[in-house]
């Protein structure tokens, strides 16, 4: 099952390739005003028991062609957006690179896998453009795309066993993690508005679903950049849902990208951008100049 938020944050199942239906009667507490819509994380802990309604109504609802509604990025207020790093190893041995270019040195701290935090206020709607700041551009630093697999979380939990951790994942959406290179903190360096474009929605996990086999796509203006499979990931979905769970409480609803795919490279005004991952979908972002 795919989720979707479309419009005024309505919940939608796409039901074809090119449809979706409104299932919103399905939750509980809906709201269309986001930043008090706490329905989501509720539809995130709770999917078990309203899914045969939420299925129920899909089945039988009128049928939205998907090119017909405003697709928002699939996560309302989300506690925190979680980001892995260093996670594949060919990445790891093209930032020495990267590094030795933009930082004038190597910083070897950031050649170990580990987790960080992204501003959730960086979240951006399908289709919608990425901003490059003022300040940044100014300032003369590359930004850079990372195609990434996103997890949601379900069920939240702390300290969660590698064992019992997919028990703990809603599904999976496909994000970027735009990112300045600069010698700034991460934080500061990947939260900028736009910096976190998420979508077209949710695949619901399920035994269809095999997190060690995604495949990782990322044109820019039509050309390859990411082309990777998730096999790849040096620490595993289960692994870093425990080792994040270990640092900090997930809760229902917060996200989890997994890591940048080795090809990471600049992005500028008019470049178009389109990440494909299997089983999941297409999401597109476009880049602005910032002003000033
Ligand atoms: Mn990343």
């Amino acid at each position: 099952m795919k989720l979707a938020l479309f419009n005024t944050y309505r919940l939608g199942v796409v039901v074809s390739d090119d449809e979706l239906v409104d299932v919103t009667d399905a939750v509980p507490g809906y709201t269309d005003d986001a930043l008090i819509a706490g329905w989501w994380r509720g539809l995130c802990r709770d999917f078990g028991s309203l899914k045969p309604e939420i299925e129920r109504i899909a089945a039988n609802g009128e049928r939205i062609a998907i090119d017909s509604v405003t697709l928002r990025a699939p996560a309302l207020n989300p506690s925190k957006i979680i980001a892995a790093a260093s996670n594949y190893s060919a990445h790891v041995e093209e930032m020495h690179g990267v590094q030795e270019r933009t930082l004038g040195k190597v910083e070897k701290w950031m050649m170990d896998f580990d987790v960080f935090l992204k501003a959730p206020s960086s979240l951006a709607d399908p289709g919608t453009d990425i901003v490059l700041p003022f300040s940044v551009r100014q300032a003369g630093h590359e930004v850079h795309h990372e195609s990434e697999l996103v997890i949601v979380i379900g069920q939240g939990g702390t300290s969660i066993p590698v064992e019992r951790a997919l028990d703990h994942v809603l599904g999976y959406t496909a994000g970027l993690d735009i990112t300045v290179r600069s010698p700034a903190d991460r934080s500061r360096r990947k939260s900028y508005d736009t910096f976190s474009p998420l979508g077209p929605w949710i695949t619901v996990a399920d035994e269809s679903v095999d997190p060690t086999d995604f495949t990782i796509l990322l044109t820019v203006n039509d050309i390859v950049r990411q082309n990777v499979n998730t096999s790849d990931l040096i620490i595993d979905v289960p692994g870093i849902v425990s080792y994040a769970s270990s640092v900090m409480t997930l809760l229902p609803g917060d996200l989890i990208f997994t890591g940048a795919p080795p090809g990471v490279g600049p992005i500028e005004p008019g470049d178009q951008l389109d990440s494909y991952i299997s089983g999941i979908g297409h999401l597109t972002a476009g880049v602005l100049e910032g002003q000033e």
